[in-house]
């Protein structure tokens, strides 16, 4: 199902982010995680890809998606990024993913290596603008409601974003944020700046200290006083840290659902019990929104 539908048809469309396993990983965890994730109905997954763009691990991006869809009946949406990718590779996985029946794909520009030479790609924007010109897909687009790390203001990003926009995506997911009155900024300023198409929050429930850690200095999320003082006091505890900060996951989205946003992102880590938990506690929620449609 093209995803541009699911977002005109539901009120809040639930989606799952997953990562293909590392080469190490038993593969049976994955089926694990897919069995649990499933039991929880999202309208879809989306499929993370790797950034280096390797033969290899644009095939396990392809694999994951397809199972997602033959193994479990939910739509798959494969990330793909541009960065390292000539316009060549980008046309063969595109005519590879449509002969597996999936038609939509997040368009992504991928980090900057440094040193890494100038390639056919610069901005996610000529990678959607690629996507649209073969036809067949329905494309996403990433945005950033604190953002984007390299852009010199939260304003010229948003001109950058309705660039790509413009080319052809028809909905949004957002990176991780914590601050729910950020996210509220970014929407009033993307609107404000012709953005009207649907717009996914994302939440990443915080759960082991390290991690949360990274994230942060990797994407430059802000970490509010209240989730500060939630890491502070269950550091070092991680069954606690856990339980607060799915409660404080859970808080975010129930706020966001009150405020009318149109998609939850969940940044699932592949653990299907954070997942459980979290849905879980909105699912009445999501229910009574998507059921009392007109
Ligand atoms: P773009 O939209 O191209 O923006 C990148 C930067 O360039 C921004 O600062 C923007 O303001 C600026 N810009 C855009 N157009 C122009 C222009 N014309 N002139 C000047 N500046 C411009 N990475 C992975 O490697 N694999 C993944 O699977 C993956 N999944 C992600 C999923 C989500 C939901 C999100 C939010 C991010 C994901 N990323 C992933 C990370 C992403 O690849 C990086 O954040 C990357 O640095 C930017 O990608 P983009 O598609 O947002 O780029």
């Amino acid at each position: 199902m093209n995803l541009s539908t699911l977002y005109e048809q539901k009120k809040c469309v639930l989606s799952f982010e997953v990562f293909p396993p590392k080469k190490t990983d038993d593969v049976r965890g994955l089926y694990r995680t897919l069995e649990g994730l499933h039991d929880l109905a999202p309208d879809y997954i989306s499929v993370t890809y790797g950034a280096g763009g390797s033969g290899e691990q644009r095939q396990q991006t392809v694999h994951l998606a397809d199972t997602i869809k033959r193994e479990y009946g939910i739509e798959p949406l494969p990330h793909l990024t541009c960065i390292n990718s000539t316009r060549e590779t980008v046309l063969a996985l595109l005519d590879e993913l449509a002969a597996l029946g999936i038609d939509n794909v997040l368009a992504l520009r991928g980090d900057r290596v440094e040193g890494a030479l100038p390639g056919a790609f610069h901005y996610a924007s000529e990678l959607v603008e690629l996507i649209k010109s073969r036809g067949g897909f329905s494309v996403a687009g990433a945005c950033y409601p604190e953002g984007h790390t390299e852009a010199p203001s939260l304003e010229e990003d948003i001109v950058h974003l309705r660039r790509k926009v413009d080319a052809g995506v028809s909905h949004l997911a957002s990176q991780l944020f914590f601050d729910n009155a950020a996210f509220y900024s970014f929407e009033k300023k993307a609107r404000a700046m012709g953005i009207t198409v649907p717009i996914a929050a994302g939440i990443m429930p915080v759960t082991n200290k390290s991690q949360i850690e990274r994230m942060v200095s990797l994407c430059g999320a802000s970490l509010p006083d209240k989730l500060a003082g939630i890491i502070d006091k269950w550091g070092h505890n991680k069954a606690a840290l856990r339980d607060a900060g799915i409660a404080y996951a859970v808080d975010q989205i129930v706020d966001l659902m009150a405020s009318g946003v149109q998609g939850i992102h969940l940044y699932t880590m592949n653990s299907p019990y954070v997942a459980k938990k979290v849905v879980g506690s909105v699912q009445k929620l999501l229910c009574d929104l998507n059921c009392t449609e007109a």
